[in-house]
């Protein structure tokens, strides 16, 4: 599946902000933390996204993007593309979209589809939603996944090649669930 550059990055920031929240399960298996507990985090989140047109983010913008955090995590545990279109097409028009082409600070056109003026929240639900469209109207809804690793509940992408990807990171949860496999191999073995 060709996806085009800045429809991928939009996937990267919606799979970080879904699992930025305290129900996502954690990798190492700790206690669950708020990835945006706070304006704090949310400021860090947008930087570290390079999210344009940020201005000053105060409690309603925190308690918005929550919001809309929680209607993505719905996206990703949708049972068909039916579900997810309904979700999607919410999102997407309550925030007011405007498609415009840009090529700001240096990078090729691309569209920015989030109002010129729109608030940290509706940018995202406008970019992301738009980029989970593009992988619903590919008839690729089932790559939005969960990680199948216990405790590990974290969203991701599957874009490899034949759809086989089941864990949210191979270095971590992949690794930890072939670690425990051969334990149990080698227990079986001198048992
Ligand atoms: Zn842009
Ligand atoms: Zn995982």
């Amino acid at each position: 599946m060709l996806i085009p550059h800045d429809t991928r990055i939009a996937l990267d920031v919606v799979v970080d902000l879904v699992n930025t929240a305290p129900d996502g399960g954690q990798p190492e298996g700790g206690p669950p933390v708020d990835g945006l507990a706070d304006i704090e985090a949310l400021y860090a989140f947008a930087a570290r996204h390079r999210v344009s047109g940020v201005r000053e983010l105060d409690g309603k913008d925190l308690r918005a993007v929550h919001d809309v955090r929680a209607r993505f995590a719905e996206v990703f545990a949708a049972a068909d593309a039916r579900v997810a279109a309904s979700l999607v097409n919410a999102l997407v028009a309550a925030a007011g979209t405007t498609p415009q082409l840009s090529n700001h600070d240096g990078y090729d056109w691309h569209v920015h589809y989030f109002a010129p003026d729109a608030s940290l929240a509706d940018h995202l639900a406008a970019d992301c939603g738009m980029a989970l469209a593009f992988i619903i109207v590919a008839g690729e809804t089932e790559r939005l996944r969960r990680c199948e690793a216990p405790d590990c509940r974290r969203a991701f992408v599957d874009l490899s090649r034949n759809r086989s990807r089941r864990y949210c990171s191979s270095r971590t949860c992949g690794n930890r669930l072939h670690v425990a496999a051969y334990r149990a191999r080698r227990r079986e073995a001198a048992g």
